[in-house]
């Protein structure tokens, strides 16, 4: 298959750096644009950037030079890991062009036609983008925070019924992207806020978790209450969840939940072996050491046991570089390859490359 060749909007950024890591050997996609805004237009891309996550970047990659995000050239797909501020112009644009958009930013989450979607999860959402009215369709990966709830969550729900959930989160550096807080804030210590987080976390796995009805989707009827958190952690984030359910549930039971899941997982070139992995030893899962299973994109899960509240609480940790954005990401670019491949044939979204 001749690979599809694609556009990285905020390539310069952490998520956009993490999308081109693994871009870099994806069977279906090549880069061919790289773009973020005017402070790096025109240079190379290894000048550009201004805090490097660590990878091998081939030599053509790291001199290729940044484009503007108004090129003219058309392009079939572009990942979108641009700032929120500049998102919702700057994909418009694309969609209107004809460019699939896979966006990173919040802007178009909620919006009721955009799929927030998670392959496995809920992956019965994607026809939502047949209601779009734009030339391009648009798929929304979740809140990194909420990419690992909501994949714990589903199996829970789907056997026995979520009524509340409360979730405390302690969130990784590279949460908050180059204009993240400066070390001398971060170190040492634990910042109780992040604009926004606990609005996402407490509404985005409802939509996930909806049902889908006549082309709308139903969200869950659940509580969630979010409280969320910086901690001095370069990468992966880690909560603690309480669930109370609506049948009665024990701990082997919902662990059976967990490996059914696993066993009904998508097969597409990003997935995980499992996408849930469960730790009997209490000292796991920790950041420093499960953030990478599964290539990043298994949620890793420990201590469930009952709590006294509500039914059972749990830890759980993922990797919100991966499986939270650009690997979600991906998985969600192959999602609308495998199941509309007529979209990236169009004679509309001519390719110039
Ligand atoms: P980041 O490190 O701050 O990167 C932002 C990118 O946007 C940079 O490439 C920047 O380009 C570009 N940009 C800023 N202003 C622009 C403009 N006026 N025109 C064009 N490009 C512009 O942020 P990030 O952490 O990678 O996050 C990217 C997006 O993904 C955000 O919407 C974020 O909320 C979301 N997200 C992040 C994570 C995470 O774990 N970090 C997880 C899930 C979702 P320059 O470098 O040239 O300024």
């Amino acid at each position: 298959m001749q690979k599809i060749p694609v556009a990285i909007l905020g390539a310069t950024g952490v998520v956009g750096q993490k999308l081109i890591e693994l871009l870099i050997s994806h069977p279906w996609f090549e880069i061919k644009k790289l773009a973020a805004s005017e402070r790096s237009v025109g240079k190379s891309f290894i000048e550009a950037i201004e805090n490097p996550i660590n990878f091998d970047l081939p030599q053509n990659l790291a001199n290729m030079k940044v484009s503007s995000c108004d090129f003219e050239d058309k392009i079939p797909l572009a990942f979108s890991a641009l700032d929120s501020k500049v998102a919702t112009e700057i994909e418009s644009n694309f969609l209107g062009k004809g460019t699939h958009v896979i966006s990173n930013a919040k802007n178009f989450r909620m919006q009721s036609d955009v799929p927030l979607l998670i392959p496995g999860v809920n992956s019965e959402h994607l026809p939502l983008i047949e209601s779009q009215k734009s030339l391009g369709k648009i798929i929304n990966n979740p809140n990194c925070a909420v990419a690992g709830l909501a994949l714990a969550l589903k199996p829970i729900h789907k056997m026995f019924g979520l009524k509340k959930v409360i979730v405390t989160t302690m969130q990784a550096l590279s949460g908050a992207g180059n204009k993240g807080p400066s070390a001398y804030a971060a170190l040492n210590n634990i910042l109780p806020h992040i604009h926004g987080e606990e609005e996402k976390v407490e509404q985005e796995p409802k939509k996930i978790l909806g049902q889908l009805l006549n082309n709308q989707i139903l969200p869950l009827n659940c509580k969630i209450s979010a409280q969320c958190n910086r901690v001095p952690v370069l990468n992966g984030h880690f909560m603690s969840v309480s669930v109370e359910l609506e049948k009665p549930a024990t701990q082997s039971s919902i662990l059976f939940a967990f490996d059914a899941f696993n066993k009904k997982a998508s097969k597409l070139p990003s997935s995980p072996q499992n996408a849930l992995t469960y730790f009997e030893n209490l000292n796991m899962p920790q950041p420093k050491i499960h953030q990478n299973i599964d290539k990043g994109m298994s949620v890793s899960i420990g201590k469930l046991r009952r709590c006294s509240c509500l039914d059972f609480k749990f830890n759980l940790l993922l990797n919100n570089l991966v499986l939270g954005a650009a690997g979600g990401a991906l998985l969600n670019a192959e999602a609308l390859l495998n199941r509309y491949p007529e979209l990236f044939m169009s004679p509309e979204v001519a390719i110039n490359y």
